[in-house]
């Protein structure tokens, strides 16, 4: 079983079509009336969101409780069919849910809470696209080292035509000019109302957000996430996803991570990884940072495959030396250059201590695979 992820949240050029904007009718009056509708006390509803089995895609679904619970432990597991989920045969389809973190609803605003699952099969097994449960155990294990992760988000927000928002329809890309859209304003970006809810969705529910600009592409936009200690980040960088998702929702349009949305004239959506450790941190730290991008770089094949959905493949249209990126096929680490895999911010040569910029992974990549292979590596060699 395998769900076209093309034609959900990641797009190929091939499934475009130019065409009038369908957009949704705004909120009404009387839904209005009942989103306000005061309820009982002791009812709390909580909204259960997993990764699906195409690993990029994520689903939700509510249940109410009788109190606002208080830890994880005292939250119910749930199930959940995953034959309509991509995770499980139909014959054999209950799939649980086993709560991982739990976030503060921003859209229906205490006491209602969204719960971030793991999801795994009846036997107790992960299911194939759970990498939060092989994450989690790696990073309690350099727990001593105090890793920090700090992710740059990028993603691509299409109109509900799958053209992206405010490019000229039908047209073509030719008037396109990417030059001006970088932490750009005016005519130049499109969107800046979603960033905008979303920045202060992510902060009301207890995501560590730090920050946004928009791209190089008009129509895609960056946020930052971190820097936060262990597997926080990965989490949040999930719920911060599933919250732009239903952001966008309201809007009529669609988010996108696609590595590489319109194609090889087009800038590509990464999804940068800053990462240090004590060690890193701490006075001449420079000679571990340096250590650590000499062992990322010789270890690059294995690497890419975790960088991306689909074992990177798609990212390949990314890393193509162009559009501040690296080539796919070969890894180099320097001071201050974008087209470098691996960057070293000048002012962490200068300082000779703080952190690396693992600049390959692509816009749709796992974070808790990220963030595991990272951790692997200290692990590996020790005295890093
Ligand atoms: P740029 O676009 O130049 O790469 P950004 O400001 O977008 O830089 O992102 C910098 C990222 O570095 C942020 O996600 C931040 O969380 C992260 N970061 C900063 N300091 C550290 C650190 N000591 N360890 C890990 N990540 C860090
Ligand atoms: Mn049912
Ligand atoms: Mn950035
Ligand atoms: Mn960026
Ligand atoms: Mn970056």
């Amino acid at each position: 079983f395998k769900l076209n992820n093309k034609l959900t949240r990641c797009f190929s050029q091939e499934n475009f079509t130019t065409g009038s904007s369908k957009v949704r009718s705004p909120i009404n009056a009387y839904y209005n009336h009942f989103k306000h509708l005061p309820l009982p006390n002791d009812k709390v509803f909580a909204t259960y969101v997993w990764i699906d089995g195409s690993g990029i895609n994520l689903r939700s679904k509510d249940r109410v409780l009788d109190e606002v619970p208080c830890d994880l432990s005292s939250l119910p597991r749930w199930s959940f069919d995953g034959s309509s989920c991509g995770l499980a045969k139909g014959d054999d389809s209950d799939t649980i849910l086993i709560p991982a973190a739990i976030y503060k609803d921003p859209f229906r605003k205490n006491p209602h809470i969204i719960v971030l699952c793991e999801t795994y099969l009846p036997d107790g097994t992960p299911t194939s696209t759970n990498f939060r449960s092989n994450c989690a155990k790696t990073l309690s294990e350099i727990n001593n080292l105090e890793p920090w992760f700090g992710i740059e988000q990028e993603y691509t927000i299409f109109d509900s035509d799958l053209w992206p928002l405010g490019w000229p329809k039908g047209r073509g890309f030719a008037v396109i000019n990417p030059l001006y859209s970088y932490c750009g304003n005016g005519e130049h970006v499109a969107g800046r109302e979603i960033v905008e809810c979303h920045a202060r969705a992510c902060i009301y529910s207890g995501i560590n957000y730090t920050g946004s600009n928009a791209e190089v592409m008009k129509s895609s936009w960056e946020y930052q996430i971190g820097p936060t200690l262990g597997i926080k980040a990965a989490d949040d960088l999930w719920l911060s996803r599933y919250l732009l998702n239903r952001i966008a929702e309201q809007f009529g349009s669609i988010i996108s991570y696609h590595p590489k949305p319109m194609g090889k004239c087009h800038p590509g959506i990464g999804c940068h990884h800053n990462f240090s450790t004590n060690k890193m941190r701490d006075k001449d730290g420079i000679a571990v940072i340096q250590s650590f991008c000499k062992i990322l770089c010789e270890r690059h094949n294995e690497f890419i495959k975790n960088y991306g959905l689909g074992d990177g493949e798609e990212n390949k249209k990314r890393l193509t030396g162009k559009f501040e990126t690296a080539p796919y096929n070969s890894c180099t680490w320097g001071v201050a250059d974008r087209g470098t895999a691996i960057k070293l911010k000048k002012s962490v040569v200068i300082e000779g201590k703080g952190f690396l910029e693992d600049r390959r992974p692509a816009g749709d990549c796992d974070p808790y695979r990220v963030s595991k292979m990272l951790a692997e590596i200290c692990l590996q060699y020790n005295k890093l």
